[in-house]
């Protein structure tokens, strides 16, 4: 029998094109929204009952601190607002008094509300089945970023975090805090986290640049996903990756935005949540689950049908 005939059939070239997913975080892997409303609300709360000041004093002292730090998760936001200092002389009952019940209000109301949007934990399961690796590019500070990663229990599945530069500990912190800090107890433990600087925020292109450039990876062999047309599409078209619109993210009620406009500094919210009317992008997606779906069907296209991406500026 010749030789040829026993070969295998020809390789056909169904080889799949895409082998990376970068994403984001804030309402792409989940609502960010959902969680942050009843967890500042029941900080607010709590710090009403505690001191007696009025809400709108304490809810304005608080964005200011927010603004300041670029987060509306800075977690020493009591301790650093103007409205607090009197009590500051005595730290120790303040922080029992107030700090740690407000604290707790938060933690409480986290825990409930900050889970993953429905099939993101599979998804991810399935592509790290698969060997695609998950990448996150977020415009929180790296402290926010990295402990939501863990408490939503996606260490080791993200293969990388890139996020902004965290924020150092205030000089009037809990000393159980600062022991935990400096034991990693908010770190991850799998999944590297890498900081940029500040300047790199989206729709600056820098970050999605540098996690092209930390992975080997050409721009035509990625999928971006992300919420935020004028941030997340406006880099995966600028750096000519895939870019993939997370539009589930972008449904937000009125009621939530109503009450995150009171309570959340606006500057840093535009940075989680965009304004209504953003525009749309023509690769949209109802749910993460469906960047398998887009993976299969670029990796059914035999490579000789395909076209390179135009190269875009
Ligand atoms: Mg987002």
């Amino acid at each position: 029998m010749p030789v040829a005939a026993s070969l295998p059939p020809r390789y056909d070239g169904r080889v799949p094109r895409l082998r990376a997913v970068v994403t984001d975080l804030d309402n792409t892997l989940y609502s960010w929204v959902d969680y942050i409303v009843p967890s500042l609300e029941a900080m607010v709360a709590s710090l009403e009952q505690t001191t007696g000041r009025p809400r709108i004093d304490i809810i304005q002292s608080l964005k200011a601190v927010y603004a300041r730090h670029g987060s509306n998760e800075y977690p020493f936001a009591i301790q650093e607002s103007s409205l607090f200092h009197p009590y500051d002389s005595d730290f120790d009952s303040f922080e029992a008094l107030v700090i740690r019940p407000a604290q707790h209000a938060f933690a409480e109301a986290r825990r409930r509300y900050l889970v993953p949007y429905p099939g993101v934990r599979e998804a991810l399961l399935e592509l790290r089945e698969r060997g695609v690796p998950v990448i996150a590019l977020t415009d929180a500070p790296r402290n926010a970023a990295e402990y939501r990663v863990r408490l939503l229990k996606l260490d080791g599945l993200l293969h990388g975090l890139y996020t902004l530069r965290g924020y150092t500990l205030p000089r009037n912190v809990n000393p159980e805090i600062r022991r935990r800090d400096a034991a990693g107890h908010y770190r991850l433990e799998r999944t590297r986290v890498i900081e940029l600087p500040r300047a790199a925020e989206k729709p600056d292109p820098r970050g999605l640049r540098r996690v092209l450039r930390d992975h080997g990876l050409d721009p035509a062999e990625v999928v971006y996903v992300g919420d935020n047309v004028k941030k997340d599409m406006q880099v995966a078209k600028t750096c000519g990756v895939t870019g993939v619109w997370a539009e589930y993210g972008t449904y937000v009620s009125k009621e939530y935005r109503d009450r995150l406009a009171i309570i959340a500094a606006q500057k840093v919210t535009r940075r989680h949540v965009p304004d209504e009317g953003q525009g749309r992008w023509p690769c949209a997606i109802s749910s993460f689950a469906q960047v398998l779906e887009l993976l299969d069907r670029a990796a059914a296209i035999p490579r000789a049908a395909r076209r390179p991406l135009p190269r875009r500026r």
